[in-house]
């Protein structure tokens, strides 16, 4: 697992240059490792290097390497993956953070779960910026109404926006989708006066034009942790 700490470290050089490069600072782009089919030890590798919150995108497996780490290490957990209903209760008791909120269903269902538990959630909204229809994610017309209503949610503490581009090397097309996020983020921000700071947007092939065009997050797997894994050669069954 030596190369995830020379892959960190070059990632975080990419990420300063790509900042500099813009008149951003690094520090306001939070890097979020993504550990989805790769085993503890990868996490703990990137652990090792000071990271403490990691990127899953499914619940099973996220909940199952909570468990596992829970008394090793002082880890949150980020689900940026889609979300149905009914694992809802089980990212209420594990998660720290949700990025990828596209329902008022489970934004319900969320809140109730976290309320039994006690808990809070730090959320983002999921656009979908490239208007796919095999996307999940909002239309960004329908962000604005989806905002107004999350606001009954006292559990879930809503943080800003998350998006995956279009999956391409237009440079040009990518970017459209980033800079939409940007829109939409000013218009919410014009409403309620401010919040909304969070813009996850960028990943292994296009973290840096994310961050040039505003990314305050960037959610990177396979340039830290390498080609993914078929998770049952690893962990028989456990994204089921
Ligand atoms: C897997 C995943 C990532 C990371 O993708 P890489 O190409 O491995 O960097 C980012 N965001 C989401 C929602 C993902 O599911």
């Amino acid at each position: 697992m030596d190369s995830v700490a020379a892959n960190l470290t070059t990632i975080e050089q990419r990420i300063a240059s790509a900042a500099a490069r813009v008149g951003r600072r690094a520090e306001d782009v939070r890097l979020l490792p993504v550990t989805k089919t790769k085993p503890p030890e990868a996490v703990m590798a990137a652990y090792a290097q000071g990271y403490r919150r990691f990127g899953e995108n499914k619940v099973q497996e996220a909940s199952a390497k909570a468990e596992l780490l829970a008394d090793v290490a002082d880890i949150e957990w980020s689900v940026i993956g889609h979300l149905q209903t009914n694992k809802a209760r089980d990212v209420a008791r594990f998660a720290t953070e949700f990025q990828a909120l596209d329902s008022l269903r489970v934004a319900k269902e969320l809140n109730k779960r976290l309320q039994n538990e006690g808990r809070r959630l730090e959320v983002l909204v999921q656009i979908n910026s490239s208007e796919e229809d095999q996307k999940f994610g909002l239309p960004p017309a329908e962000v604005a109404a989806f905002a107004q209503a999350l606001q009954s949610f006292d559990a879930l503490e809503v943080r800003g926006l998350m998006t995956l581009a279009l999956f391409t090397d237009d440079h040009a097309r990518v970017g459209a989708c980033f800079d939409i996020m940007g829109q939409v983020q000013r218009e919410l921000q014009d409403r309620d006066g401010g919040g909304w700071t969070e813009l996850s947007m960028g990943m292994s092939g296009d973290f840096e034009l994310a961050i040039e065009r505003g990314a305050t997050c960037v959610r990177v797997g396979q340039a830290i942790f390498g080609d993914r894994l078929d998770p049952n050669e690893y962990w028989p069954g456990i994204t089921g």
